[in-house]
């Protein structure tokens, strides 16, 4: 869609023809003090609660109330396999295959176990290359992994900048890194949508400039599932990791996915930690058994999951699968091309987008920089019903969520902003 129209009439017109709009009702909105619903744009931090939810996870507590340690195998859901009940779901999401996909531990946690297994450092062979703006707990994870294995963290972490002056990376860049030094890295991490611009990604292409280079690739996706179509299997990437707190409404600090890509789902050489919940589910109680390990993405569980959270989880999915993944990216780009129409109508030198404005290049966040500003702007969009996502130095991050945001939350969200920004 392109021919936008700026006023209250044409997003109230957007918001009619919208085929999903009815799933914002699915959802508990937080309210302003006035008493009106918030303009929510920061599901890429915390994504609302379905209304669902409650009933997902009441459904466990009766059956633990009532079953005790049978509903293991006698719950509604039983809770022995529970995790299985998420996969197909959270593989679609993804673009993935069931075996490829599972849902356990959080996110952090999750890169260091795909660690252990894909990142195997030689003495010629022990880079890792991370994106320059890189979130932090992954700048950290990957850091530790080096100085897990001897090395040192400076000289083996390599980050693929933007160029001075630029927020966006360039796979020129890349190319260029690993002409220079690919014989050298072991392994690829970036995340698939940087969290600080917005940036998707290429993971098809990243992933086979590293394959040719003889580097393992792999991907945080926190910021990408749920958000945009990743097609992880058709990328070739050998693993990637996401949470489902953030575009997956799944409930703070909920569990993380993981991809381990088919080629892998056989390969007992590779090494992992492993625990109960690795080992082949039908002599998993006989508790005496060698270890045996189970094929696919399955097989790097470790415990017996949180089934509160699980049951959080599949609320979300199930409401993912009734609106769709196509129909959400489609919508997606719609209300974040009408936001970026009305923030260059706002004609403000002071405000710069800085995501790209390709929509196959970003999915629905805008960062939106702002010159001279300080956390004190964020806390008068707070104070107008705002609820974005401020960060240091000068971004406001915010996210318009298809499943739950309408055409006249960006209306107003503009709006409200235009006033702030004229205030002397
Ligand atoms: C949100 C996010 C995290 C958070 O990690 P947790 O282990 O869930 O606390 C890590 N990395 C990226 C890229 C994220 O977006």
């Amino acid at each position: 869609m392109t021919n936008f129209k700026t006023g209250l009439d044409f997003a109230l017109e957007l918001d009619r023809n919208d085929k999903l709009s009815h799933f914002r009702n699915q959802f508990h909105i937080p309210k302003h003090t006035d008493g009106k619903d918030c303009i929510y744009l920061c599901g890429n931090s915390l994504g609302l609660q379905p209304r669902v939810t409650q009933s997902y996870i009441n459904q466990e507590l009766k059956d633990w109330a009532e079953l005790g340690v049978e509903g293991h195998v006698h719950g509604k859901n039983p809770w022995l396999s529970y995790h299985e009940l998420l996969t197909d779901n959270m593989a679609s999401i993804v673009g993935a295959k069931p075996i490829e996909v599972v849902v356990m531990n959080t996110l952090t946690t999750n890169l260091h176990l795909m660690m252990v297994s894909f990142y195997k450092p030689t003495k010629k062979r022990y880079k890792i290359v991370i994106e320059g703006d890189a979130f932090p707990s992954d700048k950290y994870a990957v850091e530790s992994q080096l100085r897990h294995h001897g090395y040192d963290d400076k000289e083996g972490l390599i980050s693929w900048n933007s160029r001075e002056g630029e927020e966006l990376l360039r796979y020129e860049d890349l190319e260029k890194i690993l002409e220079r030094y690919g014989d050298e890295i072991a392994l690829i991490m970036v995340g698939g949508v940087n969290y600080y611009t917005g940036q998707f990604f290429d993971l098809k292409r990243i992933t086979e400039l590293g394959h040719m280079h003889g580097c393992v690739v792999g991907f945080d996706c926190a910021h990408g599932a749920g958000n945009v179509n990743l097609d992880l299997h058709n990328s070739g990437a050998d693993f990637a990791i996401w949470c489902s707190y953030k575009y997956l409404n799944s409930g703070p600090g909920s569990l993380s996915g993981v991809f381990v890509h088919e080629r892998h789902a056989y390969n007992k050489e590779l090494n992992r930690f492993t625990g109960w919940w690795s080992h082949n589910k039908e002599t998993r109680f006989k508790m005496r058994d060698d270890f045996d390990m189970l094929p696919g993405a399955e097989g790097w569980q470790l415990s017996n999951p949180p089934i509160l959270s699980m049951a959080a989880i599949k609320a979300s999915l199930d409401v993912f699968a009734e609106a769709g993944m196509d129909n959400l990216v489609a919508k997606s780009k719609d209300l974040t091309a009408y936001f970026e129409f009305l923030l260059n109508e706002l004609n403000n030198d002071n405000i710069k987008i800085i995501t790209p404005s390709n929509e196959n290049e970003r999915g629905c966040q805008l960062s939106i920089q702002v010159k001279n500003a300080d956390r004190n702007l964020n806390q008068k969009l707070t104070k107008a019903g705002i609820i974005s996502d401020w960060r240091e130095p000068d971004v406001i991050r915010c996210a318009p969520v298809p499943l739950y945001n309408s055409f006249e939350d960006i209306y107003n969200m503009v709006e409200r902003l235009k006033l702030i920004l004229n205030e002397k």
